[in-house]
């Protein structure tokens, strides 16, 4: 093993290009780069080194190969491995994509809102993976799962803790394609050296548990919505879900609509990510408050909501922001709503409140009983 040159587990020495050596197989669940990671590993080099001599390019790293593979990439690997073209997509997040974004048709390099972003944008660096410590821990061989890649995905369902996105010991982020073939374990700090398993990580709240639950039954089971708001399809209900995250962010941040986030009684919080940040550039704590605030949100039918918006004299504006991408459910929650804070004010009708019907918040034994429903989805 000590002799492994870098090129020997796929190039003989005439040149001629010979398949990987050593092939573990991917988990169900498993990254595609968490599956590099482990390969390069089991052939005795490193991740940066493996990746440079199947696909030819030092960049690789740089893209989100989890996210989708291009072909030409795809191409290069299926040569040299024995997974088939289908088993290398299905370790991406790219089928899960086209099967939820509304707009698929428009969507070539498969960008969805709700994937962890890697790279920089601007200044602001982004990206490495989040992780359960107990997992890994647990693990007979460690490897990183597709879930932890998606936006809403705060905390381990089966640990119940939040997920982790840095080294406790030297706040590097979480980077294992950076390890070296001396140190071939996934759950290494690349930077420090530390097992990040023994991390400390908080406890996270139980709705937010079981809404994520609910929503990753939805994207890889193809399960429809079981919330009250009903909507179309899929596509739709992720992206009026996007629509109402990005509400309660604005919301939480300018301390708009006091009266309608203290009738879901939700926490005092302050959102801490600057700049104005997407939900999927958010940190764990935002994101998991905003979750908490749509897990209540999503209690209520539209009809509900429409009457809630108007009692609480939300404006069209308000409510959207620059937001042009539309889900039809938002269509057709918008349109009862008026254009201006003042214009609402003005118009103001008064047989409107003595005609529709009151609507009080949810007493938590409705609320346990909604989500025992949305339980047997699960
Ligand atoms: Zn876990
Ligand atoms: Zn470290």
């Amino acid at each position: 093993m000590g002799k492994t040159n870098k090129y020997t587990y796929i190039t003989n020495y005439s040149g001629i290009t010979m398949k990987i050596a050593i092939e573990p197989k991917p988990y169900s669940d498993e990254t595609l780069s968490s599956w590099i990671v482990r390969t390069a590993f089991a052939n005795g080099t490193d991740p940066k080194s493996f990746a440079l001599s199947i696909f030819r390019q030092n960049s690789v790293w740089y893209r989100d190969l989890d996210r989708y593979i291009p072909e030409d990439l795809k191409d290069r690997l299926c040569k040299l491995a024995s997974l088939s073209k289908e088993k290398v997509v299905s370790l991406t997040l790219e089928p899960l994509i086209d099967n939820l974004a509304l707009y698929p048709k428009n969507n070539p390099h498969k960008k969805w809102y709700f994937v962890l972003p890697i790279g920089l944008k601007g200044f602001v660096k982004t990206g490495g993976a989040y992780f359960c410590p107990y997992c890994l821990q647990d693990d007979k061989t460690a490897y990183l799962r597709r879930e932890w890649k998606l936006a809403w995905n705060v905390a381990c369902p089966l640990h119940k803790k939040l997920l982790i996105l840095r080294c406790q010991k030297c706040d590097t982020i979480f980077s294992p394609h950076k390890l070296s073939y001396l140190e071939p374990y996934i759950y290494l700090c690349s930077s420090c050296g530390a097992d990040l398993r023994d991390s400390p990580t908080k406890d996270t709240n139980d709705e937010v548990l079981l809404f994520q639950k609910a929503l990753n039954h939805m994207a890889f089971h193809n399960i429809d919505s079981p919330f009250q708001l009903t909507t179309q399809n899929r596509q739709d209900f992720f992206a009026t879900l996007h629509i109402f995250l990005a509400f309660f962010a604005k919301a939480n941040k300018y301390n708009y609509h006091p009266s309608l986030l203290r009738f879901l009684a939700l926490p005092s919080y302050a959102i801490m990510t600057k700049n104005n940040a997407t939900f999927n550039r958010m940190t764990v704590r935002d994101r998991e408050y905003l979750l908490f605030a749509c897990s209540k949100i999503f209690q209520y039918s539209l009809h509900e909501i429409i009457q809630l918006f108007k009692e609480f004299n939300i404006s069209k504006h308000r409510f959207l922001f620059t937001y042009r991408n539309l889900s039809p459910t938002i269509e057709s929650l918008v349109q009862h709503l008026h254009d201006s804070p003042m214009l609402g004010k003005k118009k103001k009708n008064p047989n409107l409140s003595t005609t529709s019907r009151a609507i009080s918040p949810k007493a938590p034994s409705q609320v346990d009983k909604l989500f025992k429903e949305i339980e047997q989805f699960l």
